[in-house]
């Protein structure tokens, strides 16, 4: 994005393409005032709606409204903003938006709206961001933490760090310029004050965590050997007939998707094919689509029919299974079938040793023998028993206290940001402790303000300002 001024004037129809019992066009821009007084023949008083004739330049009426005027720099824009509300139909509104392209706007393109009232300083990035949030939320819990977001929760918090290192900064930049007066100037309190903004920035840290969970959800991916139950778990999750159920390996060949929500944070289950050698091509493709899905996975289920472990034959958890998964992904193992266990073995604790044979064998090397790194679920995808177990193990795995709303919601690029600056500000601590020179402890506290302040877009490449804005609604 670069600094000219704005100064075209953009339109776009703001209301969902269909038809509704209103629609809006909004337009931004200098030309505004004379395309509110030539469209509707009427001067306009500023922030009042009145019903008016919407004209086209051969002076037919093509709708009847209300028009707003908002004129600069008390709009959403921060510039002369016009909102024509029409009635809400495809053709109509696309007549009221051909003529206000022939009075002088052009087309916005997605985002161009909140670019602009970023860019007037009307709202910061993190904000912008929240808008789109907002209106992509996909639960309850989603909308309002976006809807905080929007009023500047996050920003304030963000503001507040960058702020106290502001302060920081100048305490050391000081003692760096005058050393003989460096403990008058505090630099004695310097770890003190360090960590103290450390600890805010993992605070904000796991809430970001939490929001940005919120926001994109999470890809969960079924997977085990034919006949376990994966597809039996997927409906009971999804409370749906999504996936076929019958006692024939091999009957899920494609992928199944079904969204599940769990304290707001969506999930995506896909139940795979079950894997196991095969001679059948349309069985192998199946599972190889399985593997696609295997790669995107942030939790991996891994499902074991429990009715049929036998310890002496280790079955689950093979290397070459594990091997595969993506580094990052969680593991989450799931044995099934418990109905079908007898009473005395039913009451057995589970424990990860009992269900999972030895020799469990780690991702990262295969020799090294692990049980504490995988949450065990021992449940029945038949009957529901054990259901509310697994919600809480999915809930544990995520990491964030699910119970507990986050005060606002984030993204990937936030929660990266952040834990930048925890690293810079971790690495300041150490250039202290190693009693090194004061330069050093100065660079990691402008690194890691840089990284806040990006978040706010105070300093944000252009081309990253260009993405996040064109992944707006149009309108927006
Ligand atoms: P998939 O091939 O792994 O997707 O397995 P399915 O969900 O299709 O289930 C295979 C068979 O096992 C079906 O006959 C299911 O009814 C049965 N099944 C699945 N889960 C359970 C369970 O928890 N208990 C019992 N008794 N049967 C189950």
């Amino acid at each position: 994005m670069d600094n000219k001024p704005l100064t075209d004037t953009i339109a776009a129809i703001a209301t969902p393409h269909g038809c509704g019992g209103i629609g809006v066009v909004r337009v931004s821009g200098a030309a505004v005032p004379q395309l509110a007084l030539t469209i509707t023949k009427k001067n306009l008083q500023p922030r009042k709606a009145e019903l008016v004739e919407f004209y086209n330049p051969l002076g037919n009426v093509v709708d009847i409204g209300l028009a707003i005027l908002f004129p600069a720099p008390h709009s959403f824009t921060g510039e002369d903003v016009l909102e024509l509300h029409g009635h809400g139909g495809v053709v109509v509104l696309a007549l009221l938006l051909e003529a206000v392209v022939a009075f002088g706007a052009r087309i916005a393109n997605p985002g161009e709206f909140s670019a602009r009232a970023f860019e007037n300083n009307k709202i910061d990035l993190a904000q912008a961001e929240a808008i789109a949030d907002l209106i992509s939320a996909q639960s309850k819990q989603a909308a309002g933490a976006a809807l905080r977001s929007l009023q500047g929760n996050f920003s304030a918090q963000i503001n507040s760090i960058v702020s106290d290192l502001t302060t920081l900064r100048i305490k050391v930049e000081a003692a760096i310029d005058f050393p003989e007066d460096a403990d008058y100037l505090g630099r004695e309190q310097l770890p003190e004050e360090i960590t103290a903004q450390l600890t805010k920035c993992q605070q904000v840290l796991a809430e970001a965590e939490h929001g940005q969970l919120l926001a994109s959800g999470l890809r969960v991916v079924v997977l085990g050997e034919p006949n376990v139950g994966k597809s039996s778990l997927l409906n009971l999750l999804s409370g749906e007939d999504t996936a076929i159920v019958t006692n024939i390996p091999g009957t899920t060949r494609d992928i199944l998707q079904a969204q599940v929500s769990l304290s707001g944070i969506r999930m995506d289950v896909l139940d795979t094919a079950g894997i196991r050698e095969s001679a059948d091509c349309i069985e192998q493709e199946g599972i190889r689509r399985a593997w696609l899905a295997v790669d995107t996975a942030q939790i991996i289920i891994l499902m074991l029919d429990g009715s049929v472990v036998d310890e002496s034959n280790p079955r689950i958890l093979y290397p070459e299974w594990v091997g595969k998964f993506p580094d990052d992904a969680k593991i989450l193992v799931v044995v099934n079938k418990i109905d079908l266990l007898d009473a005395a073995q039913e009451d057995q604790p589970v424990s990860a040793v009992s269900v999972v044979p030895s020799p469990l064998v780690s991702r990262a090397a295969p020799e090294f023998i692990l049980y504490k790194d995988y949450v065990v679920v021992k449940m029945s995808a038949k009957t529901g028993l054990g259901k509310q177990q697994l919600e809480e193990a999915l809930s544990h795995i995520t990491g964030v206290n699910v119970a507990v709303e986050p005060s606002f919601i984030a993204r990937k690029r936030h929660v990266i940001a952040l834990q930048d600056a925890a690293q810079n500000l971790q690495s300041s601590q150490q250039w202290l402790q190693d009693g090194a020179v004061l330069e050093l402890v100065a660079e990691e506290l402008r690194l890691a303000q840089q990284a806040l302040a990006a978040i706010t877009g105070e300093f944000t490449a252009d081309d990253l300002l260009g993405r996040i804005f064109s992944e707006f609604c149009i309108g927006k």
